[in-house]
């Protein structure tokens, strides 16, 4: 990246996650150390889960960004426009640093690196080694919390060997001793729907797709008990019915994921034969429980979107 004194915004998703928000802040820190001007930004109100890591390492919340135009920006964990914030076709981007699909295009070249990984913070750790930068101890410690994230604690089939092993340098780095334990305190900090409305349940981690040209919402929760989910179901699948109808979409969808039990329960509005026909099985009361997924992008959509493929 040409070194420029204008600023440079390091962002992730809307409805970020832990390795949104992490990953902004420990490759913004690293652009810095390479001479940039670099602030890590956000695309919205950080989760619970993200509250917990930015306090245990001492960190402050990014900066909040809605509004990209004519902003400078390097997009990390997202690469497709609709997950970005508002008016990203009126920004620069400078680069991109992902672990989804592809799903972008640019009228320059630019530095454009995905891996296949469990997590952004996976391929920025590396940037840091390959550049033999150190890495600080709260940066490591973020950093960590995002690979324990997106992996589920290692449990999501999207973990690769490389997830593992640079989690394990970096929890040497934050001197976290027993890594998995310290996965299931991040995970359970998100964890409980109490206090939360139908909305910010169906929200807290929610994506635009676009399958053979329609419009397809898909929100993730993972929870550690089940019954609370099955408690809200009604809620939850009016919220969905009454989201599908307003904002024009043709499938909403809300994976529960069962962290103990590696299973998500499928709840969704709209055209759900798509789902019925990705997975081969019948939807009962607006939801369907498919063992073993664990993962939007791994399980989910590669599937769905096939479905949408005339
Ligand atoms: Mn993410
Ligand atoms: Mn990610």
């Amino acid at each position: 990246m040409a070194n420029n004194n204008e600023t440079v915004y390091v962002i992730g998703h809307k409805s970020p996650d832990t390795d949104s928000i992490c990953s902004a802040i420990a490759y913004a820190r690293f652009l810095n150390e390479l001479g940039e001007n670099a602030i890590a930004a956000r695309s919205g109100e950080i989760n619970p889960e993200t509250e917990f890591v930015l306090n245990k390492f001492n960190i402050q919340v990014p900066e909040l960004l809605t509004d990209a135009s004519g902003k400078r920006l390097v997009l990390v964990d997202h690469n497709e426009p609709a997950q970005g914030p508002d008016n990203i076709d009126k920004a620069e981007i400078l680069e991109v640093i992902d672990h989804h699909k592809i799903a972008f295009k640019y009228s320059e070249p630019i530095y454009f690196h995905t891996e296949p990984v469990g997590c952004t913070a996976t391929i920025i750790a590396w940037e840091y080694v390959k550049y033999d930068i150190e890495i600080a101890t709260e940066i490591a410690g973020i950093m960590l919390s995002a690979i324990l994230s997106d992996t589920v604690v290692f449990k999501s089939p999207t973990t690769t060997e490389d997830d593992v092993e640079t989690a394990e340098m970096l929890a040497e780095i934050a001197e976290i001793e027993d890594i998995e334990a310290f996965g299931i305190e991040v995970k359970k900090a998100k964890s409980s729907l109490k206090g939360m409305t139908p909305e910010a349940i169906i929200y807290s981690d929610f994506k635009d797709f676009e399958f053979s040209g329609k419009k397809v919402g898909i929100g993730q929760i993972e929870v550690v008990d089940m019954t609370e989910v099955a408690g809200r179901k009604t809620e939850l699948i009016n919220k969905l019915k009454e989201i599908t109808k307003n904002k024009s979409y043709i499938l909403t969808v809300l994976i529960a994921t069962d962290i103990m039990n590696e299973g998500s329960d499928v709840i969704a509005s709209g055209e759900t034969g798509y789902i019925e026909k990705a997975f081969n099985k019948a939807f009962k009361d607006n939801s369907v429980y498919l063992e073993g997924v664990m993962s939007r992008k791994k399980d989910v959509v590669p599937p769905l979107e096939k479905a949408f493929k005339p």
